[in-house]
């Protein structure tokens, strides 16, 4: 396999000295509205992806953090002011953390990108105003959760009237573990229906990327949160995770990550039968029609799908179907745009794609490569990468097989697989089968084509024309082992809510 060499600008890897203060002791963890050291006194280093060296350690949780936390949320929801709290009071801070987002977008979007490897202008352009606008759109929230009054016609009370109504109250005390690649959005995923139904929260972020989670605890303080109606702990999955999820004094956990440990998650939570929902992996079919309207934008799309956050992203576009009549074209334009991607650190300004965000990540990615071209695929573009840091070049393979473990799994990287494809009838079953069911796309001006067949695949998001369009309002999740429930839009709202129903005889 050939190599692209990459060059760093170690200004590229420095950070301003307001995020180099940050940085500088250990960050410790959020409990009850106090910045407190782990219980153990350990702590965990966080790395630069651009460099793979130690740029900040952080407060290691593990199960007795969580236990103190967890503590800390049940006060805050039974006791605290929180509970009391008029929804639009409620509004309002959930509002203001959005607001304090955009104050702070330099700092927050510098932070991301030395966290995750990603570039700081797309964290700013993207990340951060998707994450404030859902803490925006669930602040309008907290005002208009409402029940349902319903008549009765209950057979064995002839005569008897009855006033019956729902309530709908807050689930109580949740967990929620998010992964590295959003580390801010799936934190603002997942924060802003908790808070906005009145639920108290233990979150814990991705070991790899915790200082924007950090951060934005201490926002959540400023904007006016009453202390312990968010608990942050950070800290490894296998125990903090682990605990979080299995704890008794938890009524629901929400994860997003990996399927394999979403099957984890279900289990641990069997222990008291707390609530789950889940957002889960993906392997999302593409697919690009000759009728296309436009097949240089379902190029750019395409192109878009796979090599947006360098293809760590649950819904990437890795399954890439080309009809034939346009395949050859489709795999000339976008082995064009692979290389013409330049590769830098997440603060080099003139880089449009940086490092993947670990070793561990790195070595997966690659090894899915190896894996394809042992399999037989051709790889036109791409490949591995001559640096210390984390880096992959956008790789474009062909030659693909359905039955390929490439084409079969996850692989969570900026790696496309392009196949041809007769029509319609012949891609419908080949793009459905999957384990998963997270999202799907397709290209063509055939207004019946596409709506029939966005109807028949498989997939909780169906983009026609489109790729990667994300919304506050707009439900997400996955269909199979893509997840359970749905996050954003009203839809979230139901996982942090129960139902009462109250019936009165008149
Ligand atoms: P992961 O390994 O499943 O980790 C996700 C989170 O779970 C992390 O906070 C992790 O902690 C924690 N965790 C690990 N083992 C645990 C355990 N036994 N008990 C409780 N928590 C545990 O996933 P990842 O590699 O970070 O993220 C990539 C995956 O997330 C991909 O599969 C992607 O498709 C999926 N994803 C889905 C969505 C969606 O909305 N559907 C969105 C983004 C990502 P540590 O990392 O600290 O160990
Ligand atoms: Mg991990």
């Amino acid at each position: 396999m050939s190599s692209t060499t990459v060059t760093i600008d170690p200004a590229h890897t420095t950070p301003s000295q307001n995020v180099q203060n940050f940085l500088s002791t250990t960050r410790k963890m959020l409990i009850g509205g106090q910045w407190v050291d782990s219980v153990s006194g350990k702590s965990f280093p966080v790395y630069n992806p651009a460099t793979g060296e130690e740029m900040a350690r952080v407060a290691e949780g593990d199960s007795a953090d969580i236990d103190l936390a967890v503590q800390a949320a049940q006060k805050a929801f039974e006791t605290g002011p929180w509970g009391k709290m008029q929804p639009l009071e409620r509004s309002r801070i959930i509002w203001k953390i959005g607001d304090l987002m955009y104050e702070n977008i330099e700092e927050l979007s510098e932070l991301e990108s030395i966290d995750n490897g990603k570039s700081m202008g797309v964290a700013k352009a993207v990340d951060l105003p998707l994450s404030a606008d859902t803490f925006h759109y669930y602040a309008g929230w907290a005002t208009k959760i409402e029940g349902q009054t319903i008549p009765l016609s209950v057979p064995y009370a002839p005569g008897q009237n009855y006033h019956a109504y729902t309530l709908r109250e807050p689930v109580g005390v949740v967990g929620q573990i998010i992964p590295w690649n959003f580390p801010l959005l799936m934190l603002a995923w997942k924060l802003g229906p908790a808070l906005a139904t009145g639920c108290t929260v233990v979150l814990k972020p991705a070991e790899e990327t915790p200082l924007t989670a950090l951060r934005m605890g201490e926002l959540m303080l400023e904007a006016g949160l009453p202390e312990g109606v968010v608990n942050i702990v950070p800290g490894y999955g296998e125990t903090a995770g682990a605990a979080l999820a299995a704890h008794d004094g938890v009524n629901k956990v929400a994860f997003t990550g990996s399927s394999e440990v979403g099957k984890l998650i279900v289990q641990a939570a069997s222990g008291n039968l707390k609530k789950v929902s889940l957002e889960l992996g993906g392997k999302s079919p593409n697919v690009i029609f000759k009728d296309a309207a436009d097949i240089e934008a379902a190029i750019q799309g395409a192109s878009n799908a796979i090599f947006f956050n360098h293809g760590q992203v649950c819904t990437a576009g890795s399954r890439l179907y080309a009809e034939q009549g346009v395949y050859d074209q489709v795999v000339e334009g976008i082995t064009e745009n692979a290389k013409k991607i330049r590769l830098g650190a997440g603060l080099d300004p003139n880089a449009d794609m940086g490092p993947l965000v670990s070793q561990v990540q790195l070595d997966r990615v690659n090894g899915y490569i190896d894996c394809g071209l042992n399999e037989g695929a051709k790889m036109v573009a791409g490949g591995k990468v001559d640096h210390s840091g984390y880096f992959v070049a956008p790789t474009v393979l062909t030659d693909t097989k359905h039955e390929m473990k490439i084409i079969r799994e996850e692989i969570f990287g900026p790696v496309v697989a392009i196949e041809p494809f007769k029509d319609v009838e012949e891609i419908l079953p080949v793009a459905n089968d999957s384990t998963y069911g997270l999202a799907a796309a397709l290209w063509t001006r055939d207004l019946s084509k596409a709506h029939l067949t966005a109807a028949r695949l498989q997939a909780g998001t169906v983009w026609i024309n489109c790729y990667h369009v994300y919304d506050a309002s707009l439900p997400f999740g996955g269909y199979k082992q893509s997840g359970w429930g749905r996050e954003m839009g009203h839809a979230a709202l139901e996982n942090y809510l129960e139902t009462k129903s109250v019936c009165v005889a008149l």
